[in-house]
């Protein structure tokens, strides 16, 4: 009702999502700063609003310091308008981050992407713990806060699991992270969102996807042959083997969540011995 919307105002516009556009706003009570992505539910069957209901409350379940935190979801039935309260991230985007860098011709530090990965798996590894696929992990998608911590962010695609459906069948995803998986049967587990998480890690060291193609069918080529360039030489080979690893074309040799958190405490453990 217009009461629970008047608990906030409305400030500009931050974003343009696929669901509705993304404002910044304040909450008047303590002016503190949040966003909320507004969807408009007036073309929707009964069954599709049903379905946005039932994953805002997933995702409302997801509390952890590197996940974009959800507040509350407003309703405002007289405009057919649902609200999705979450925290502010202020620091930008991982993809703003690597046009940065692609700009001014400067690589990001190998300690800052240990740093990133290591944030990112934690998100993660709480997600698949849940039973939680994110489904659209990409730069665009790992907001950056005032600290410059990492937060998983942008769940509109992810899907819970539940028991009885083992795997979420939608083909959805940005084809450069796109798995072998998915061009052969659109097929997406948890080791789907290790392989985009690979192709992201590959990203932020050299700038640019590790598969890169001009027609689908050429990049589905290069993806389901699973080759792809060295990073620059300045990296170390714990983080080339590391990627390689997520990057296997058979997802059941990929790393899950707690193998790849198991093996960065490793190689902390290992650098920091020195
Ligand atoms: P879509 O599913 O359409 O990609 P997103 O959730 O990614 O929607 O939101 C679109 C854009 O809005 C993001 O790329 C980002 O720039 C901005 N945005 C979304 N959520 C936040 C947030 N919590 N804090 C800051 N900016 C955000
Ligand atoms: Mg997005």
């Amino acid at each position: 009702t217009d009461l629970q919307i008047g608990k906030y105002q409305e400030l500009e516009v931050i974003g343009k999502g696929s669901f509705g556009i993304v404002k910044k706003i304040k909450r008047i009570s303590d002016s503190k700063i949040f966003v909320w992505k507004e969807i408009y539910f007036g073309r929707m069957c009964e069954k599709e609003l049903e379905l946005i209901v039932r994953e805002v409350n997933i995702l409302r379940e997801l509390e952890h310091p590197y996940i974009v935190g959800y507040l509350e979801r407003v309703l405002d039935t007289k405009h057919k308008r649902l609200f999705i309260v979450m925290e502010y991230c202020e620091g930008g985007d991982l993809h703003k981050m690597i046009q940065k860098h692609k700009k001014k011709n400067t690589f990001i530090k190998e300690s800052k992407i240990w740093k990133i990965f290591t944030q990112i798996i934690l998100a993660l590894f709480e997600c698949h713990r849940k039973r939680i696929l994110h489904r659209d992990i990409k730069p665009d998608n790992i907001f950056l806060d005032n600290q410059k911590n990492i937060k998983l962010g942008d769940f509109g695609l992810a899907r819970a699991l539940n028991s009885d459906s083992q795997f979420a069948h939608t083909h959805v995803g940005t084809p450069f992270y796109m798995s072998p998986e998915q061009f052969a049967g659109n097929i997406h587990d948890d080791k789907t969102d290790i392989w985009s998480l690979g192709c992201l890690i590959y990203e932020l060291a050299c700038l640019s996807p590790p598969f890169e193609a001009f027609s689908l069918t050429e990049l589905g080529k290069k993806i389901s042959l699973g080759k792809f360039q060295n990073l620059p030489s300045f990296y170390s080979s714990e983080l080339f083997d590391l990627i390689s690893e997520m990057l296997q074309v058979d997802k059941n040799k990929r790393p899950s969540a707690s193998e790849i958190l198991a093996k960065i405490t490793q190689i902390n453990l290992q650098r920091n011995s020195f």
